[in-house]
């Protein structure tokens, strides 16, 4: 094995075969796998250095990976910000202002989450930072989140005070627009009947006899049958809100004492009874107590047809029950 050498010998002019001592065979073999060691070493450390270990290779790959993650649950995070902003911004322009309620004070929707000690598990980490601010962003949502829910409550709740109060207000005529107004609230000279001068406390309505009444505000009904001192068969409905509705001269009564009435229900049809002259209407608005004038709760600008199609919209059918 191995390259045979060859040296010119000068005594004899020819060429003979070096021979080398066998100790020298094997240091110079020993010498071979010593540098062969050396270099292996010397290329693992260099590699090692730059790209580290296999084991420390699949630890920095789970650590770009939990990068990666935090990055996406911040651009989700972005985005719910943006949604819960923009929940608040109607809540503050349209709802709170046509409820008249306070808009909610900077200080409760963002009181500020970056204390100086309020993550401080979190320090010390190579990737502090990015963990503490996920953590205070989705504190922030958290405490927006509660804000904005309470304060949808409190809308709903207003709101439905609101409608309550809307629905119950005697907020309608109690005829079809169509007919023509009669005597108007305040002091008549001569009374149409008792001939002499007297306070009117209603708002009459010219209607022939039969013409359906409605109801104008939920309430309930608190007297329906026949006044003697003047109304005939009339019908009175409690609105709440210190406000009552009257109903006098009728034909009929289409709706018990104690019943609940809707805006837009039948309460009875217009007659002649009572202190009247002639088929109509006596329609009186009492504010705790005191009759006012009816003629400012109600708008008699609008046509038939939108004034059946309201009665419609209230879900009273318009018909007797
Ligand atoms: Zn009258």
């Amino acid at each position: 094995m191995g390259k045979r050498k060859y040296f010119l010998d000068h005594n004899d002019l020819q060429y003979k075969q070096i021979r080398h001592p066998f100790w020298r065979k094997i240091l110079h073999s020993l010498l071979w796998i010593a540098a062969s060691v050396a270099l292996t070493l010397f290329y693992l450390s260099i590699i090692q250095n730059r790209f580290g270990s296999p084991k420390e290779h699949v630890l920095n790959q789970k650590i770009e990976e939990l990068r990666l993650k935090y990055s996406m649950s911040n651009l989700d995070i972005d985005r719910t910000l943006k949604d819960i902003k923009s929940l608040e911004s109607s809540d503050e322009i349209r709802y709170r202002p046509v409820l008249q309620m306070e808009p909610i004070p900077q200080t409760i929707r963002n009181p500020g989450f970056g204390g100086v000690d309020r993550y401080r598990e979190l320090n010390g980490y190579m990737n502090s930072y990015l963990m503490r601010s996920t953590r205070q962003r989705i504190e922030e949502i958290k405490n927006m989140l509660t804000v904005q829910n309470e304060s949808f409550v409190l809308i709903r709740e207003k709101t439905d005070e609101w409608k309550f109060e809307m629905d119950h207000l005697p907020a309608i005529s109690p005829v079809d627009p169509s007919f023509r107004l009669g005597d108007r609230f305040g002091y008549r000279e001569k009374h149409p009947v008792l001939g002499y001068g007297r306070m009117h406390y209603g708002q009459d309505f010219s209607v022939p006899y039969g013409t359906k009444i409605y109801a104008t505000g939920d309430g309930k009904v608190t007297e329906a049958g026949y006044n003697t001192s003047g109304f005939g068969y009339y019908v009175v409905i409690d609105h709440g809100f210190g406000l009552v509705s009257i109903y006098g001269h009728l034909s009929r009564i289409n709706v018990p004492k104690d019943a609940n009435v809707k805006r837009g229900d039948v309460v009875g049809l217009s007659g002649n009874s009572g202190t009247s002259s002639g088929p109509h209407l006596h329609y009186q608005i009492n504010k705790y107590g005191t009759p006012v004038n009816a003629i400012n709760f109600f708008n008699n600008d609008i046509t038939q047809q939108e004034f059946y199609e309201m009665i419609q919209a209230f879900g009273s059918d318009s018909i007797f029950r």
